[in-house]
């Protein structure tokens, strides 16, 4: 990898934590939608010239992931994924990152990357977002998204995810 113009070792720059903020190219939108399940700011570059990924990176400090070799050398830290399957590309950040988060949170939308935030509904502006009701009423939590206002609760779907992630941690032996 070339960072200003130096060769440094990848492993260890990239070694445990995840970076902050990530921008996902158009490949990589499944994988987008896993990492903002686990809280993870992750941008989604769709539609957009190399250049203008490479700038958005760069201004906002976002590791980009992308599965164009080209596009990866180009942009300083980012992360090439390889696999086109979720399971293997979640192998491989976690390659990178081993501190990769493994547990869904409501944190950031999955639909826009807005930022999430716990809630308290009337039944009435629960019951048009198709919410459980009676299990509200005996206290789900309730999250929104401060940018597009997508409610968000923890269900089948959000129980399906976690399993996913699961079976993923334990394929790469965690
Ligand atoms: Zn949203």
């Amino acid at each position: 990898m070339v960072l200003k113009g130096k060769v440094i070792d990848a492993p260890s720059v990239l070694r445990g934590v995840p970076p902050e903020r990530l921008l996902a190219d158009e490949m990589l939108g499944r994988l987008a939608r896993y990492l903002r399940f686990v809280g993870l700011d992750t941008a989604y570059a769709r539609g957009l010239t190399d250049d203008r990924i490479a700038r958005w990176a760069s201004e906002e400090g976002r590791v980009l992931l992308t599965r164009d070799r080209g596009l990866a050398a180009r942009v300083p830290g980012a992360v090439r994924i390889r696999a086109r399957d979720i399971a293997g590309q979640w192998r491989e950040l976690r390659g990178s990152f081993s501190d990769l988060p493994g547990t869904v949170r409501f944190a950031r939308c999955t639909r826009c990357n807005g930022e999430v935030r716990r809630v308290t509904l009337s039944p009435d502006a629960v019951e048009p977002v198709g919410a459980p009701v009676a299990r509200i009423a005996t206290g789900l939590p309730l999250y929104r998204c401060t940018a597009c206002g997508h409610v968000y609760w923890s269900g089948t779907h959000t129980l399906a995810v976690q399993r996913a992630l699961d079976r993923w941690a334990a394929e790469s032996g965690r």
